[in-house]
């Protein structure tokens, strides 16, 4: 089977589902819808659907996932992380969650107005370290400047990108600001280009709360993921191959829900393995797809 430059329906319809919310985020950031709602929604899905908004929503998942596409339209092959450093970044991620929670905390308790409260609430100075959590959604064109700058702008349209307005706002007075904001996109462009979703690996986001299933009483967490039936795998491996972010649980595991905070659920693995009905995608222990 030519699984690597196999494009499956599932995988078309996907994109198609990215660029259309790449489209609604870019309408949202028009109208200055407020920031809180975007993560509360990235966070509320995360907790009862896994990381779907990783695999089927995020702007900056889009972004890599083209860089990928043209990858593979030029027949250039992609290097694979070792694993050890692929989980090594996947937990490092959680202490970065954990430093901004505890920034953001600590300027909430030492504000004591109901003025800094409702900082708080809107998002707005001194509690800028949420926004990081919000980057990776953001549209890299806008047609008006961005309060934290942008990296260039022609006609009216400016153009920017995830982590530009936090690299120009912490370093505004820097001459290196600009030059610092342009290597990050080239770095993180280019590495995409040979790693599949190379920012993934690194992403605050990104993170699970699917660790909250470790609970007993929230085993039932999240809602949504994926289902293997061992007596039909065949140990082809096929499915630790295509996976974009190098989850190995879905090859692993002998049988049952896979439950790691790795996968974005963005169902290469199942569209790709050969068994009929051996990986599925269920919600709240019911098949909802998997492959004819
Ligand atoms: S890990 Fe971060 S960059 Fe990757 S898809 Fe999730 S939110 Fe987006
Ligand atoms: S789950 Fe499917 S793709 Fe993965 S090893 Fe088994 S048969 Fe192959
Ligand atoms: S395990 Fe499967 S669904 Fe999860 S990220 Fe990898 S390929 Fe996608």
């Amino acid at each position: 089977m030519n699984w690597k430059n196999k494009r499956g329906k599932i995988s078309t319809f996907r994109y198609i589902i990215q660029l259309l919310f790449f489209f609604l985020i870019f309408y949202l950031s028009t109208i200055g819808v407020w920031k809180g709602v975007l993560l509360l929604i990235v966070f509320g899905m995360t907790l009862f659907l896994g990381r779907f908004f990783c695999g089927w929503l995020c702007p900056f998942g889009l972004y890599m996932d083209t860089i990928t596409l043209l990858r593979k339209h030029l027949k250039i092959p992609y290097w694979s992380l070792p694993q050890k450093i692929n989980h090594l970044l996947h937990i490092i991620r959680y202490s970065v969650v954990f430093m901004i929670f505890l920034l953001v905390l600590l300027i909430f308790l030492s504000s004591v107005s109901f003025f800094e409260l409702s900082n708080f609430i809107w998002l707005r100075p001194p509690f800028l370290p949420y926004l990081f959590f919000l980057e990776p959604l953001q549209t890299i064109v806008l047609p008006w400047k961005p309060p934290f700058g942008a990296l260039f702008e022609i006609s009216g349209i400016y153009f920017t990108y995830p982590y530009v307005g936090e690299i120009l706002m912490y370093l505004q007075k820097s001459w290196f600001a600009l030059p610092l904001a342009v290597i990050f996109v080239g770095v993180t462009l280019g590495a995409s280009f040979k790693v599949r979703r190379f920012w993934c690996r690194f992403c605050p986001t990104g993170i699970s709360f699917a660790a909250i299933n470790r609970v007993k009483r929230f085993r039932v967490l999240p809602f949504l993921g994926l289902s293997k039936d061992g007596e039909k795998c065949t140990k082809c491996g096929i499915c630790k191959r295509v996976c974009p972010v190098q989850v190995t649980e879905i090859y692993e595991k002998k049988t049952g829900k896979i439950a790691t905070s790795m996968c974005v659920l963005c169902l290469r693995c199942v569209e790709m393995c050969p068994q009929r009905n051996c990986l599925s995608l269920k919600l709240a222990n019911r098949v909802i797809w998997n492959p004819e």
